[in-house]
């Protein structure tokens, strides 16, 4: 008999070979992501940092199951996510994964607070404490707003507070302090790594490099491939190897 390895072995996230093109064209398509692997583990914070344009975006959603891949695999702990029926990938979505896009995607119907519990409602088993995510990002006194009521910065506090709130093992933020002023920022990269401890881990794309170093690795993307994989870096050491690879 073959013993399973330990759970903790296993990691959260796997991707192998991601590829994914683009229409360019009536013809072409353009690569964008040229066969990826990254594996995130339990309880740890990965950041992926790359020039503009680099695919970062593009491969959170790929490994969120929001965009199909071309080819290579992603598994969601022992689940397939390439290749998932629409059914499967909403009920994972719904309870295991969180995103926080880079444009915040709240609903605008709905108040800060609604938009905040809905993700948590959702899934049914969760008790959404929507308060207490919104006091976490600074916001508990516009909870009764509506999101256009909102700047930008706000914006994307609660759509953080709104992942916060459904509290998700997987948490993937897209350049989750664009739109914040540093003080600001710092709270919520806190929150960020505050929140990948124990079975909960977080995938961080951001272009500060000082807020990449807070990981526990840093993925550094180029054109669609990663050109290197940091253990705890220096903010330093990422800028020297971004700029290598920049320049060879
Ligand atoms: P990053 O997040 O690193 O700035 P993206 O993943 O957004 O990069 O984009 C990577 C490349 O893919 C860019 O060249 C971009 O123009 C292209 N791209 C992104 N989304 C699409 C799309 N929906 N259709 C066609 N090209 C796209
Ligand atoms: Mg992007």
């Amino acid at each position: 008999m073959t013993a399973s390895p330990p759970l903790s072995s296993v990691p959260m996230l796997r991707a192998r070979g991601v590829t994914k093109t683009y229409p360019a064209g009536r013809r072409d398509r353009v690569p964008v992501l040229r066969g990826i692997d990254i594996d995130v583990r339990a309880g740890e914070m990965v950041s992926i940092v790359g020039p503009s344009g680099s695919g970062k975006s593009t491969l959170l959603y790929c490994l969120a199951g929001l965009e199909p891949v071309d080819d290579g695999e992603v598994l969601l702990g022992a689940d397939r996510i390439d290749g998932a029926t629409p059914a499967q990938l909403a009920k994972w979505r719904r309870d295991r994964l969180g995103f926080v896009f880079q444009s915040y995607n709240l609903i605008p119907s709905l108040s800060v607070r609604e938009n905040v519990a809905l993700p948590a409602r959702l899934a049914k088993h969760r008790t959404p404490d929507a308060e207490g995510a919104l006091r976490a990002v600074g916001l508990a006194d516009h909870a009764g707003k509506r999101p256009g009521e909102l700047s930008g910065g706000q914006q994307q506090r609660a759509a953080i507070a709104r992942v916060l709130a459904a509290g998700p093992p997987l948490v993937f933020a897209d350049e989750p302090t664009g739109a914040l002023d540093t003080t600001t920022g710092a709270v919520v990269l806190d929150l960020l790594r505050g929140y990948a401890i124990g079975e909960r881990s977080v995938v961080l794309v951001t272009h500060d490099l000082d807020a990449a170093a807070r990981a526990d690795r840093t993925v550094v993307l180029r054109d669609g491939a990663v050109v290197a994989q940091l253990v705890r870096p220096t903010s330093a050491e990422i800028l020297a190897v971004a700029h290598a690879e920049a320049s060879a």
